[in-house]
């Protein structure tokens, strides 16, 4: 089974009924009611949301571009926040260090070149996460589990069992 943490937290957007058009007030240049509504029901995750938003539109306002798109960065902001959640979620349910994955191929429009690198490779969890699997800006890609294989364990277990059999 593939994962695309992206793609999963712009399905919560969607789930949460979060139109990211609707989130700030570019005129009084605040959060709407909407918005500030989603930062306190969605506890500790809500709390990281407000923050990372918070942080884009100090950004957005010290630019000199007029041609701004509020919405849209504050889209990025919020799926990439979700994305980051998700991965640190994911790592913390599984063993990070020890579960192996595999990279899956971006579905972005433009290619990370970096993250192009990594396609087909097989590494553990937290290694992926440290070359910004589903964290580094805009990163579409995705993964699936490396199952090991029951054939394997069988093998090693009936190489094992005789010798602990001759041992008794
Ligand atoms: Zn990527």
């Amino acid at each position: 089974m593939k994962f695309y943490p992206h793609l999963i937290a712009l399905e919560i957007l969607f789930l949460l009924n979060i139109d990211t058009n609707e989130l700030y007030e570019e005129e009084t240049e605040t959060f709407t009611d909407k918005a500030v509504l989603l930062f306190a029901s969605a506890g500790t995750l809500g709390l990281f949301l407000k923050k990372n938003a918070g942080l884009t539109l100090a950004r957005l306002k010290s630019s000199k571009n007029p041609a701004i798109r509020y919405a849209r960065n504050l889209e990025l902001t919020l799926s990439g926040s979700l994305s980051s959640a998700i991965m640190e979620k994911v790592e913390s349910e599984f063993d990070g260090s020890s579960v192996l994955i595999k990279w899956i191929t971006s579905s972005a429009h433009d290619q990370d070149p970096f993250h192009s690198l990594q396609y087909g490779k097989v590494m553990t969890l937290k290694q992926a996460k440290s070359l910004g699997l589903g964290i580094r800006f805009g990163c579409q890609c995705g993964f699936e589990f490396v199952k090991k294989s029951n054939d394997m364990k069988l093998t090693v277990l009936k190489k094992q069992l005789p010798k602990k059999l001759m041992k008794k």
